[in-house]
């Protein structure tokens, strides 16, 4: 699978997950990750690793299910902009 990693949305990824990302920016990369796989992994992984760090998943969770969450946050918000 030819999956070029696209300079624009690295960018957006990165401003969302520094949380510097406008609201509309933010919708922006929820749209872009439900069509865009690097950048949904990417976005997961850094997701992942923030909140580990901050809350000790390990006690009650896995970091499974914190994937799961995160995918059905994607998804609820994609859909409702759609
Ligand atoms: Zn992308």
């Amino acid at each position: 699978m030819e999956v070029e990693q696209n300079q624009a949305c690295t960018e957006l990824l990165q401003l969302v997950i520094d949380g510097q990302a406008t609201k509309e920016q933010h919708q922006e990369l929820m749209k872009h990750l439900e069509e865009c796989e690097s950048c949904r992994e990417e976005y997961l992984l850094s997701k992942v690793i923030k909140e580990s760090l901050k809350s000790h998943v390990k006690a009650n969770g896995t970091p499974k299910d914190l994937v799961n969450s995160i995918q059905n946050k994607i998804s609820d918000t994609a859909a409702s902009i759609k």
